[in-house]
């Protein structure tokens, strides 16, 4: 049964418990490679793992409170459906859309606040 493609691993539960901690292999890239880094279906955010602390989502996922308190119950079709599409079937695209992109803006104007790998329409200089 060498060349069956399903492979069955016998792996204690311990040692799954350690492997999930476990930061994944590219370190610094972590947060943007777990599918969900953090949500914001609300007016609340949940971050998963430690990301509350990443800039990458903590400049990111506050701007998505600003647009649901502009955009009250159209921030669900606009920013919230549309975010769960593009992270869910275009990933390679979803942080250059624009709920996405204003999110990051929204944040910035209010804060100054903003991460590199968060894109902009506008930056002072
Ligand atoms: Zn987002």
């Amino acid at each position: 049964m060498d060349n069956c493609c399903l492979k069955i691993v016998q792996v204690e539960p311990a040692e799954i418990i350690r492997r999930r901690s476990e930061p994944p292999p590219n370190g610094g890239l972590k947060s943007i490679d777990s599918k969900w880094g953090a949500v914001t279906p609300g007016p609340f955010i949940i971050y998963f793992g430690n990301n509350a602390n990443d800039s990458y989502f903590s400049t990111h996922e506050p701007g998505h409170i600003i647009q649901l308190l502009i955009l009250g119950k159209y921030y669900y079709p606009l920013v919230a459906i549309p975010s769960l599409v593009s992270a869910t079937f275009f990933p390679e695209h979803h942080n250059n859309m624009p709920w996405e992109k204003s999110a990051n803006q929204l944040w910035y104007w209010i804060t100054g606040e903003n991460h590199p790998r968060n894109p902009l329409y506008f930056k002072k200089k």
